[in-house]
């Protein structure tokens, strides 16, 4: 959604000094501010705690449908910019997920630049839950690339917003693989006209966290594994475990399967892996399956049925966002459930719109974004609202 800039980018004493900055920081003022525009984010704010090192950038984009949620990397990155365009593309893609799972939460993502094995954990987590709080729950933080649940308590001494605590909402990772399984079904009752998986072969690309239980599940209901991943420890406990054919990393693209299921890397298919894909359907859980939009287009013009990665792997989101409303497992995976008609509705617009799926997904966000924040508009006689 291109809602209106709302507010400003914000920063800490350090980040950007008040008065008359050098040169330098002058020239690369507006390079902030475009970035921001590109994709209207509303705000970004930049965090500097010197005895610790803490380096913490939060990036807000949209806060049409609530608080913006979204989790908190930890990583080393080459320069200040990458973890800048990270923050933004990342808390964008976390608008969408939301917004079409149907939770009232806005995206919002944050990175904190630095080693994540670091030992200054207490003093580095405690430091980005006061930038945290200091946007006054605008932004809820969970666990991301680098952090732990332990981090998420050290969060939690300084802020109230912060999920993904121990003894709450737990690891994602197994019900994102349930909702990548309801979605695979999701694919199948399109294709064959049932959603049994059973006689079905899956390629399943990485078997990390999600790839593994995603195994699992399709092993249970009958399926035919062909997996990889560049660790062989983790290969060979998919194969000993669910009877899992392995080939090479390379040569994952161009077996001939009814599903493959990317579990591992963003931007798998792309203009060389394509004409190599021998399946129905691409649906799995990684982020950013697509290297470029027209690979949408591609897919589809291919008689490939593609389940959007951002609603197909909605489930730890959903999971995680359960605990604001007091944690409970069952209505968290009940939720989960519905990746599945979320999907069944995705593919009707997009073959009803002659749409790519990736598209009709989009738009479906948007327009839930733009309904509510109409919504918003009414005017309220009780006074702050
Ligand atoms: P993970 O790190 O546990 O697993 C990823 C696996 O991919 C690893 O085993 C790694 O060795 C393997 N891998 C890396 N490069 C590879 C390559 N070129 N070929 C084959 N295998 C390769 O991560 P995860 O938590 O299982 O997440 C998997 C994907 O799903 C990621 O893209 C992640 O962003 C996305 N995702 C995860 C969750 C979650 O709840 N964990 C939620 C939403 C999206």
């Amino acid at each position: 959604m291109r809602a209106p800039v709302k507010s400003s980018a914000s920063s800490s004493r350090a980040a950007f000094p008040a008065a008359s900055p050098p040169p330098a920081e002058r020239a690369a003022a507006p390079g902030v501010f475009t970035a921001l525009a590109e994709y209207a984010h509303e705000q970004v704010s930049i965090f500097y705690e010197p005895s610790s090192g803490y380096r913490g950038i939060i990036a807000i984009h949209d806060t049409t449908l609530g608080p913006a949620l979204g989790g908190t990397r930890f990583w080393n990155y080459p320069s200040d910019e990458d973890a800048l365009i990270d923050a933004l593309r990342l808390s964008r893609g976390m608008t969408y997920k939301a917004a079409v799972a149907g939770l009232n939460l806005g995206g919002g993502k944050s990175v904190i630049l630095g080693d994540n094995r670091t030992s200054r954990r207490e003093a580095i987590f405690r430091a980005h839950g006061r930038h945290i709080e200091s946007l006054g729950g605008r932004y809820i933080t969970a666990e991301d690339v680098g952090t732990s649940t332990q981090d998420m308590e050290f969060i939690r001494v300084e802020t109230q917003h912060v999920t993904g605590l121990l003894g709450k909402s737990g690891d994602p990772s197994p019900v994102t693989a349930y909702g990548v399984y309801r979605g695979i079904k999701a694919c199948a009752k399109l294709r064959w006209g049932s959603d049994s998986l059973t006689g079905k072969t899956v390629t399943v690309q990485g078997c990390g966290h999600v790839g593994y239980f995603l195994c699992k599940l399709l092993f249970e209901e009958g399926v035919k594994l062909i997996v990889t991943d560049i660790d062989p420890q983790r290969v060979k406990s998919v194969v000993q475990d669910f009877r899992a054919t392995a080939v090479k990393p390379e040569e994952i693209y161009g077996q001939a399967a009814d599903i493959f299921a990317p579990c591992a890397l963003g931007a798998v298919v792309d203009d060389d892996t394509l004409p190599e894909l021998a399946c129905a359907a691409v649906a799995g859980s990684a982020n950013n399956v697509l290297a470029r939009a027209e690979h949408g287009h591609a897919l589809r013009e291919l008689g490939i049925l593609y389940a959007p990665d951002y609603v197909i792997n909605a489930g730890g989101l959903i999971n995680v966002a359960d605990e604001l409303g007091g944690y409970s497992a069952e209505r968290a995976r009940a939720n989960v459930e519905g990746i599945f008609a979320n999907l069944r509705m995705i593919f009707h617009r997009a073959k009803e719109q002659g749409i790519p799926t990736s598209e009709a997904s989009d738009r479906l966000a948007e327009e839930r974004m733009r309904d509510v924040s109409r919504i918003k508009l009414l005017h309220l006689p009780s006074p702050g609202r």
